[in-house]
């Protein structure tokens, strides 16, 4: 029988204790250890249920601060059942001999662990409402839980040199349709949980929400996330037999050291930045954040904010490339080249048409480009001068609008332009469904006596099937497999430029040779059959008062 006083005591401290900010652990196992030899205790532990539903499933944690090993029979059991319908459970165990005891010293024993119960319920329900806040409704840690990690670890300096990532997954909406929602929803777990193994204790890896997530590493794990990222097959399925690969687009941001985080967007901004650009490529694509993407980032608002205006202001020019056939130095056409003329500073084509063929406003300047070289044309025509085939750049992105044909018919009609003075320059497509609308495109202006020509063939993956399925006039060669000079005649792009060229001729395509510098270029040109050159060797594109001049002029000498 333990003295009352001795009770008292140990109730203080056990109050004391449980209450303090912070707790300490030590402490308090040091009580528990004192008060079940006091009372001839074998072992205390606790159960924590969040629901009664999960008593009875068995899915809960206990919780044990002393056992010596010794417990024979359980002497007191408590159930209580929290406001927030978690269930907490304490027991004590004794041995045999010791489990008959008097009735006040159960009521102590009683009192005791009931502030035991009601301390692991409100440690527990802080943890809970932190689950909560940290994570998402699927149970994975959200951005709070990153935000978290980075205030600590900033705390602590010890964010310099980590690696911070975005990722999102690639075709994830098309993963869920091939395998169904719930299969993904496996998948996404699996995947998440694969590259929070890899990431281990040097960092955090949370959801954003949907097929994108971030977090952070140390560069030594580097290797093995970086492959996760790159693409891996996750299982799924009851059995788990079946396989899916799945891979992201990850934009990295290695921090220097030291790194000091000022705010949260200094590494958000640089890892969504990078990942955009990393989406744009093949899946599995992993791009690094470097300075140089902030200011192409800038360039491309810049662009986009002006070109509206500019094409109002009408600020964008054509420039003339002559082309000519070589066997006379006869100008027999030339090239409509765009640029942008903003404040006596020329902006040439790369800086702005791929910001411009991210959504359709390229459209709009074709049509212009096309609009203004009709006019030049009409003009000429009027004043009797000397005219030739003028080809035309049209992006890709015409290609899906049914009424592009139209389109180009109307202003060429409209200045009254004879069919035969345009050509419409494509470059090639890769995929099936435009391959089909270029075929149809082409056929349409074929129709209507509207030249059609390949840009750019050589570059990329040119197929075969491109000029053998869709009638073309022109083949235009890109400068990047035309061999420097003869000698070069039996390396094997000499021989890849000999035979497409043969099989031009053959199949009746017109070629012409684009980028043609030196009089080298010129020969080989000359030993292949190939009559007609575009080039800095006569040209660079030209200002329309200097290209009319060489139009007065007709040839090169
Ligand atoms: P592209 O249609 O293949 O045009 C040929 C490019 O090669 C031109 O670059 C031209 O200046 C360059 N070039 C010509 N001869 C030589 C040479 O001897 N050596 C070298 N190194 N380069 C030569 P530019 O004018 O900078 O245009 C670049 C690209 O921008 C064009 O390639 C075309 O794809 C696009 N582009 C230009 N204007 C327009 C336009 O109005 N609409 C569309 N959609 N694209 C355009
Ligand atoms: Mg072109
Ligand atoms: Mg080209």
């Amino acid at each position: 029988m333990v003295a009352k006083d001795k009770f008292i005591s140990f109730m203080e401290r056990l109050i004391w204790i449980t209450h303090a900010e912070p707790f300490i652990h030590e402490d308090y196992v040091e009580l528990v250890e004192e008060i079940c030899e006091e009372y001839h205790l074998t072992k205390g532990d606790t159960e924590f249920y969040r629901t009664p539903m999960m008593e009875r499933r068995g899915i809960g944690e206990v919780f044990c601060d002393f056992d010596n090993g010794k417990s024979e029979c359980v002497l007191l059991r408590i159930r209580v059942i929290a406001s927030s319908k978690a269930v907490i459970i304490g027991t004590l165990y004794c041995t045999k001999k010791e489990s008959d005891r008097g009735e006040e010293e159960l009521t102590q024993l009683e009192t005791m662990l009931r502030v035991i119960l009601g301390f692991v319920s409100r440690k527990r329900l802080i943890r809970t409402l932190e689950e909560f806040g940290f994570s998402d409704m699927d149970g994975y840690a959200n951005f709070r839980a990153f935000a978290r990690y980075l205030d600590i670890k900033n705390a602590e300096n010890k964010l310099g040199g980590k690696v911070a990532f975005h990722i999102d997954l690639h075709n994830f909406t098309m993963v869920n349709q091939e395998i169904g929602r719930e299969n993904g929803d496996v998948v996404l777990k699996k995947y998440f949980n694969m590259i929070k193994d890899a990431i281990d204790d040097t960092g955090i890896v949370t959801r954003l929400g949907g097929d994108k997530f971030v977090g952070i590493f140390d560069r030594k794990v580097k290797r093995s996330v970086y492959e996760i990222f790159s693409g891996v097959p996750v299982s799924f399925g009851e059995l788990d037999d079946k396989k899916i690969m799945v891979a992201a687009a990850a934009g990295i941001f290695m921090l220097p050291n030291p790194y000091m985080l000022k705010g949260y967007g200094d590494i958000m901004d640089k890892i969504m930045m990078a990942s955009s650009t990393a989406k744009r490529e093949a899946s599995g694509s992993i791009v690094v954040y470097d300075d140089k993407m902030k200011k192409s980032k800038e360039h491309m608002k810049k662009v986009q904010n002006e070109y509206r205006a500019a094409l109002e202001k009408e600020e964008f020019k054509v420039y003339y490339q002559p082309k000519v056939d070589i066997e006379n130095n006869l100008i027999v056409g030339a090239e409509a080249l765009c640029r942008w003329v903003q404040d006596n500073r020329i902006i040439p084509p790369d800086d702005f048409i791929p910001v411009l063929e991210m959504n359709t406003d390229i459209c709009d300047l074709d049509f212009y480009m096309l609009e203004h070289v009709c006019q030049d044309i009409r003009r000429w025509l009027d004043e009797g001068r000397y005219v030739v085939r003028i080809s035309v750049n049209f992006s890709r992105k015409h290609l899906v609008s049914v009424d592009f044909l139209d389109h180009i018919l109307n202003i060429v009609d409209k200045y009254e332009v004879p069919h035969e003075y345009i050509e419409v320059e494509l470059t090639e497509t890769t995929t099936d469904v435009l391959f089909s609308d270029l075929k149809r495109v082409v056929c349409g202006l074929q129709e209507q006596g509207i030249c059609t020509a390949v840009d750019d063939f050589g570059v990329g993956y040119s197929s075969l099937n491109l000029i053998r399925d869709i009638p073309w006039n022109v083949l235009k060669i890109d400068k990047s497999i035309v061999p420097k000079n003869v000698e070069e005649n039996e390396s094997i792009s000499n021989k890849m430029f000999k035979h497409v060229i043969s099989l031009a001729h053959d199949i009746g395509l017109e070629c012409v040779i684009e980028g043609v510098e030196t009089l080298d270029q010129l020969e080989v040109l000359r030993e292949n059959g190939c009559n007609i050159a575009q080039g800095y060797f006569f040209d660079r594109p030209i200002k329309l008062i200097d290209f009319e001049s060489r139009l007065e002029q007709k040839t090169y000498e």
